[in-house]
């Protein structure tokens, strides 16, 4: 990470903000919520600029590393749409299994490649701290795709501006989180991402799946209202958001353990007849069955839009992050 350096005699173009320019994402924590408000009007004016124009040039001649150690559809394609979308371009590395990686390279000399080509670089990696480390042997920004399950933070940011572009506001919310709440690490960044708002968030999970204590603690800690049940029933009829998640059947050790839970809750029409008429179903994707696809023509189903808002946000993040926001 570099240090924001002096506004002035700054290239066209450039528009420096401290709280953001040249510094890692590695966690939700890190944001306050004057903070959020910024990104969350940069990602707005983003939504915009590509409904009007589609692709401009505010971040031309910058080169993005994409450094993914796991598989991802969504979180990759969209930061490659984001950097594109703002005029720059990027280096992506996929399949580790054809770089250096494969051959013993350690993960700061990896780093320490990658951003001497490029200004930027997001990573996923399966091992929790991995961001971090990163961050630690890079002078460039780093942000966290995924560190196993630990945290992603910009899956939070996508799905509070999903919330905001949604139902207008976070404030006076109840969130209701499906699912896999032991490894899921989208909720885990987004339940502490949360307790910068006014919300109530029920966790509803098998016993073996349940949210971290030390998780339900910090944010408790913080003043949220929560409630652990395995009842979505108990829950779903004053739920204003309901976050779905899938059942991490990678992050399990004992397969057997994954067979007894992998179909504990699924979503169907029915369970939406019990909702509120007002109400957005998210889901960080990919599904495996917990929602059944004939959920996805209720108006209610926000979860391919948020893939949408995802890509503002990330234009928004590097907008921000690169000096240009
Ligand atoms: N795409 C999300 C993640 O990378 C959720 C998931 O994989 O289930 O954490």
């Amino acid at each position: 990470m570099t240090t924001a350096r002096t506004t002035e005699h700054l290239p066209f173009g450039e528009k420096r903000d401290p709280r953001f320019f040249g510094r890692d994402i590695l966690s939700v924590s890190q944001f306050d919520r004057s903070d959020l408000d910024t990104i969350f009007a940069v990602a707005h004016e983003m939504r915009g600029m590509v409904e009007r124009i589609g692709t401009f040039d505010l971040l031309k001649g910058k080169v993005l590393t994409n450094l993914f150690y796991e598989p991802s559809t969504r979180t990759s394609s969209s930061f490659v749409a984001a950097i594109e979308r703002l005029g720059g371009s990027v280096i992506q590395i996929n399949n580790v299994t054809y770089s250096s990686v494969s051959k013993g390279e350690s993960l700061p000399d990896t780093i320490k490649t990658l951003e001497s080509y490029s200004d930027a670089i997001v990573i996923r990696h399966p091992e929790k701290g991995s961001a971090a480390e990163a961050a630690a042997a890079a002078a460039k920004p780093v942000i966290n795709a995924g560190d196993g399950p630990g945290e992603h933070p910009t899956q939070a940011l996508l799905d509070a501006f999903t919330i905001l572009e949604e139902m207008g506001t976070l404030d006076g919310l109840t969130v209701t989180m499906l699912g896999d709440l032991k490894y899921g690490r989208t909720v885990h960044s987004l339940a502490k991402l949360l307790t910068l708002f006014d919300v109530k968030i029920n966790y509803v999970s098998p016993e073996i799946l349940k949210m971290p204590a030390e998780l339900v603690a910090e944010v408790g800690a913080a003043g949220i209202t929560q409630l652990e049940t395995p009842d979505l029933d108990a829950v779903l009829p004053n739920t204003d958001i309901l976050y779905v998640t899938r059942i991490q059947k990678e992050r399990f050790e004992n397969v057997d353990e994954y067979d007894q839970v992998k179909d504990s809750y699924v979503i169907t029409a029915e369970t939406m007849t019990r909702a509120k008429e007002q109400m957005a179903v998210l889901h960080p994707l990919p599904r495996v069955g917990e929602i059944a696809r004939e959920v996805d023509d209720d108006p209610r189903a926000a979860y391919f839009r948020q893939m949408e808002y995802g890509m503002y946000v990330r234009m928004a993040l590097l907008a921000l992050v690169l000096g240009r926001a």
